[in-house]
């Protein structure tokens, strides 16, 4: 299979960083292709405006989903937002490996998804949910937090897949994703160097048995 994992952590020796690494000796050793964005270490520039284009169609009045439009048919998309969307098109599945930020993704992920998602290329009229481009591709987070799981209740902060929906539904299923499940690691600091080594270990048998049932 073809595989796209995306890392947005700022520190290359990061817990994140490892749980990245992790699934891409994972998967390259068990005979999949994998393709990688390490947004951090990429330089992605994150911030969505006039030069996600090389030519702009109206230079008097900025509206990034007109401008995608005319940049589908015209090819005017900027080439770092291009070799994004080229990866994400070429792949059977999507992770992203990020820590949880205000119960959301980092920023630099965000940025990338505003960027990348163009209008005309990844969703259009009619063209989302089960109609959208992306059908037939899988997705997964894989996430971790600061906080403990146990105030990932709804009385506390609420349970995770709430958390998690609107990039679920509101990003990944809307685009045509079909969601695995995610990868959630609670309280990533207070763990101890064994338990880490542990979860990486447990990391890698997932991402296998996940794969092996797909195939
Ligand atoms: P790290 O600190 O990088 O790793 C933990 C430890 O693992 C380190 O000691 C590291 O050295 C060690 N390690 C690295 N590699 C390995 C390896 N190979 N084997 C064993 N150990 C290793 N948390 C929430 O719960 N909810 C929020 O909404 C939230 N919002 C946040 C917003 C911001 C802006 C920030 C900065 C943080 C927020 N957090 C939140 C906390 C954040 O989610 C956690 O700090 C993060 O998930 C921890 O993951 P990490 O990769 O940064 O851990």
């Amino acid at each position: 299979m073809k595989i796209l994992i995306v890392l947005a952590h700022p520190e290359a020796k990061s817990f994140n960083s490892a749980l990245y690494d992790t699934a891409i000796d994972t998967l390259k050793k068990s005979g999949h292709e994998v393709k990688t964005s390490d947004l951090y270490r990429g330089n992605f520039q994150p911030v969505s405006d006039e030069r996600n284009f090389t030519r702009l169609k109206n230079g008097s009045f900025f509206k990034q989903q007109y401008e995608e439009l005319h940049a589908v048919e015209h090819n005017t998309f900027s080439i770092d937002i291009l070799s994004e969307q080229e990866k994400v098109e070429w792949c059977d599945i999507m992770i992203w490996q990020f820590p949880l930020y205000w119960f959301s993704v980092p920023a630099i992920l965000k940025g990338w998804v505003d960027k990348v998602f163009a209008m005309g290329k990844f969703y259009d009229n009619g063209k989302i949910y089960d109609n959208g481009f992306s059908v037939g591709k899988k997705a997964m987070l894989s996430v971790t937090t600061g906080g403990p799981k146990k105030y990932y209740i709804p009385e506390k902060y609420g349970d995770m897949h709430s958390i998690l929906f609107p990039i679920h539904r509101g990003i990944l299923e809307f685009l045509g994703f079909t969601v695995l499940d995610p990868h959630v690691i609670y309280s990533v600091e207070r763990l101890t160097p064994d338990e880490r080594k542990t979860i990486l270990n447990d990391w890698s048998e997932k991402l296998m048995a996940q794969l092996a049932e797909m195939d």
